[in-house]
C-alpha cells in the first residue's frame, strides 16, 4: 500500500485513522492501549458518530470525548428507485452536499462514491460538471458514503466504484487513503474497488506505481481524438495517445488489465466506423470495454442509442476480438444520470 502522510489524528476525524493511529491516541489520553481496538471497533463496524456512544468506555472518560470528530455525514435525501437502486444526498460539515449511490443485486452491493464536490473537468455529457467544482473530499469524507450505504442497507458492501462525482486523479491522495482503510479496516477487496478516471496527464502512469489490485476504468467515449475532445475539454491538453501510452504502461507494471468506459450516444460515436476505430485503438491491449447507453440530462441534446444500434456496436466490436459489456443505468426512475439528483435538490434547497 502506498505510504500516507500521517498528521497527527487528533487534528483530523477519526475515520481513516489505523488501528495503530487509533492506539496511539488512546494512549495519548492517558488510557490503555486496548481502548485503541475498541474505538477501531466502533468506528468501522458499529459505525459509530459520537465516541459518547461507545458503551464499552468508562463513563467518566466518555463524557469528555463530545468534541472528537469522528467525520460521519447527515443524510439530507434519499430516493429509492423501483429496482432498488437507492441514491442519498449528504451533507458534510462544511455544508456542502455530494451524491452517493447504493447498487443491489442479486450477490453484490456495489456503493457509487464520489471522490470531490462538483467536478472541474465539465465533459459535455455529465450532469455534475455542469454544477462546477467545490473542493477535493477528505478520506473520512469518502468512507464515511460507504458506511452510510452499508448501514443504510443493512447488508455488507461487496464493490465500490469512483463513479461518483468528481475525477478521482484530481484529489489522489486522498483517494488512495480511502482505498487503504476501506481495504484495511473496512475489509473490502482491493480487487473489489474500481478507480474511474477521464485521465489526467501522468496521473494514471503515478497511480501504478502503488502496485494497486484495484481496477482502474478509464473513461475513454470516444475512438479518436477530434471526437473525444468534443466531449472532453480536458482532452484538448492530453492526446488520446499520450493516454493511452499510459494504460499500456499500466498493465505492464500493475498486470491488471484495464476498463475503458464508452458512454453511447446516438449518431455521435455509435455509428460501424466507430466501432472499427475503437477496436483498432484496442488492438493487443488486455482490457475490456463497458458500453454506458447515454442517460439524458437536461442541459444538452445527445440521445440514447436504439437498442438495435447497440447491439450492432456490441457486434462490430466482438467480431473484431474486443471483449465488451454493456452497463445497463440503474435506477432510471429516479434522476438517473450522476449529479442529478443532487442538482435537482439543490434547486429546490435554494
Ligand atoms: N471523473 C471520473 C468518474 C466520474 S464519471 C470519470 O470520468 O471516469 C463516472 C462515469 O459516469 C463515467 O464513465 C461517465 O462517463 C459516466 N457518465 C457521466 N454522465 C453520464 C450520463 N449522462 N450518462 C451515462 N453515463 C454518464
Amino acid at each position: 500500500m502506498p505510504s500516507i502522510s500521517i498528521t497527527p489524528v487528533t487534528d483530523r476525524p477519526l475515520l481513516g485513522a489505523t488501528l495503530d493511529e487509533l492506539n496511539a491516541w488512546v494512549e495519548a489520553q492517558g488510557q490503555p492501549k486496548y481502548r485503541g481496538k475498541q474505538l477501531y471497533q466502533w468506528i468501522y463496524q458499529q459505525g459509530v458518530r459520537s465516541l459518547t456512544d461507545i458503551s464499552v468506555f468508562p463513563k467518566s472518560w466518555r463524557a469528555g470525548l463530545a468534541d472528537v470528530i469522528v467525520g460521519r455525514s447527515h443524510l439530507r435525501h434519499k430516493s429509492e428507485a423501483t429496482d432498488g437502486t437507492v441514491k442519498y444526498l449528504l451533507q458534510l460539515a462544511d455544508g456542502q452536499i455530494i451524491e452517493t449511490v447504493g447498487i443491489p443485486t442479486q450477490k453484490r452491493l456495489t456503493v457509487c462514491v464520489s471522490s470531490q464536490v462538483g467536478c472541474p473537468m465539465a465533459c459535455d455529457f455529465c450532469a455534475t460538471g455542469k454544477g462546477g467544482f467545490q473542493r477535493n473530499l477528505e478520506p473520512h469524507e469518502i468512507i464515511d458514503q460507504v458506511l452510510t450505504v452499508q448501514e443504510d442497507f443493512g447488508q455488507r458492501v461487496s464493490n465500490i466504484v469512483f463513479m461518483g462525482m468528481g475525477e478521482p486523479l484530481l484529489n489522489t491522495e486522498n483517494v488512495l487513503a480511502a482505498v487503504r482503510s476501506l481495504n484495511q479496516d473496512i475489509g473490502i477487496g482491493q480487487r473489489s474497488i474500481t478507480i474511474s478516471t477521464v485521465g489526467i496527464p501522468n496521473r494514471i502512469r503515478r497511480l501504478a506505481q502503488h502496485h494497486l489490485q484495484t481496477t482502474l476504468a478509464v473513461s475513454l467515449h470516444a475512438p479518436n481524438q477530434a471526437l473525444r475532445q468534443e466531449l472532453i475539454p480536458s482532452a484538448q491538453n492530453y492526446s488520446l495517445r499520450a493516454l493511452m501510452q499510459e494504460c499500456r504502461e499500466y498493465v505492464e507494471e500493475t498486470g491488471r488489465r484495464v476498463t475503458f468506459e464508452y458512454i453511447v450516444l446516438a449518431d455521435f460515436n455509435d455509428k460501424p466506423a466507430h466501432a472499427m476505430e475503437l477496436a483498432n485503438l484496442l488492438r493487443g491491449f488486455q482490457s475490456h470495454v463497458n458500453l454506458i447507453p447515454y442517460n439524458p440530462i437536461s442541459e444538452v441534446d445527445y440521445q440514447r442509442p436504439t437498442e438495435q444500434r447497440l447491439q450492432a456496436f456490441v457486434k462490430a466490436l466482438e467480431k473484431n476480438k474486443v471483449t465488451v459489456s454493456i452497463r445497463r443505468s440503474r435506477g432510471l426512475d429516479k434522476d438517473a444520470a450522476c449529479g442529478q439528483l443532487r442538482a435537482s435538490i439543490l434547486e429546490k434547497l435554494a
